[in-house]
């Protein structure tokens, strides 16, 4: 009979591959499949999975530079239980490794935010049902429009007639910086005043944060910072740049963000100053996507975060999303690329 020493620490990384639904486009290139990295890490009896999935067209971090980073990274704290600097990783490897060591710790509660704001895309009355759900479980009426993808002029009354159909519906809208001033300008017109309140926030209307700031004095319509938070750097850059009238949100995604330490300092920092921080995802698998919906639960429980991208695939991975029809990959299945141990 074999003692395990508590402190006895191994891993295990994993390269995942699963297949996305057919269709599925990310800043202009078709994603035919998801690849990415799951780190296992078990110390005495207690076992943690970290995902780390850079994600393409959005992370600057290649697949062969976050296995390297990762596989350094799991040497040293399989040696001597620490890890460097998450300032010093690609942001991905940061949050795998971070929410990872969190788990391990027992620090990342059980419960989860399971609830989305539906994605939508063009007919009001395909959403008619999902609100009625929504209504019986006593849910606030809140769904997402990705905006700037065609005309203004069409987001806009679009958008109008969401909010004029369905007298209680919030929405929440993203532009991805797609237009001009000009353009967000022409969207605007298209909105009715007395609809604007109920746009929660929009996120990144235009090219630049200046413009988009523009654009939210001269129409009243809130705004939401996704890309100008992804690009901050966090080694001394002063949070209070991203303050400002009609300001509402802060979108956090911690695959492009970095560390969990991080992704609290903002969550702490918008909650200081009136904002909401809401938990997105980048597209991660069911693993990374669950820790999301956790972490949502846990430290921005008043939000429901932007999770609603498992629809983009055709499998889960090892741990099931709640409601999810999806056939589940195993881990065990996928290609084990080192083992970690003494
Ligand atoms: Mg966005």
């Amino acid at each position: 009979m074999s003692i395990v020493n508590p402190q006895t620490r191994t891993a295990k990384l994993y390269r995942y591959n699963l297949p996305m639904d057919s269709g599925v486009i990310v800043r202009d290139q078709r994603l035919l499949q998801r690849e990415g990295y799951i780190v296992e890490l078990t110390q005495g009896d207690n076992m943690a999975y970290g995902e780390c999935a850079p994600l393409p067209g959005f992370s600057q971090e290649s697949l062969d530079q976050v296995e390297s980073e990762l596989i350094e990274a799991l040497q040293g704290w399989q040696h001597n239980g620490e890890w460097r600097d998450w300032n010093v990783m690609s942001p991905s490897v940061a949050f795998a490794l971070s929410m990872a060591q969190c788990e391990l710790d027992g620090l990342l509660p059980q419960q989860g935010e399971y609830r989305a704001a539906p994605l939508c895309s063009g007919d009001p009355d395909e959403l008619i049902p999902i609100f009625e759900t929504m209504s019986k479980d006593g849910r606030q009426k809140v769904a997402k429009v990705k905006v700037g993808l065609y005309e203004p002029i069409r987001d806009g009354m679009l958008v109008n007639l969401f909010l004029e159909s369905i007298p209680d519906l919030q929405l929440r809208l993203d532009a991805n910086r797609s237009w001009t001033l000009d353009k967000a300008l022409k969207f605007a017109q298209y909105v009715s005043p007395e609809y604007r309140e109920r746009i929660t926030f929009l996120e990144e209307p235009c090219k630049t944060p200046e413009l988009s700031r523009d654009f939210a004095q001269q129409t009243t319509i809130n705004i939401a910072w996704d890309e100008t938070v992804q690009q901050m750097d966090f080694n001394g850059f002063e949070l209070s740049s991203l303050l400002g009238n009609y300001v509402e949100a802060v979108v956090i995604k911690p695959t492009l963000i970095g560390s969990i330490e991080h992704c609290l300092s903002l969550i702490d920092f918008a909650q200081k100053n009136g904002l909401q921080a809401v938990i997105s995802s980048s597209i991660e698998s069911t693993i990374g996507l669950t820790q999301l919906a956790r972490l949502s639960a846990w430290k921005t429980p008043q939000q429901i975060p932007g999770l609603d991208t498992l629809q983009l695939f055709q499998a889960q991975l090892e741990i099931t999303w709640p409601d999810s029809k999806l056939p589940v990959s195993m881990l065990a299945e996928q290609t084990l690329i080192k083992q970690f141990v003494d």
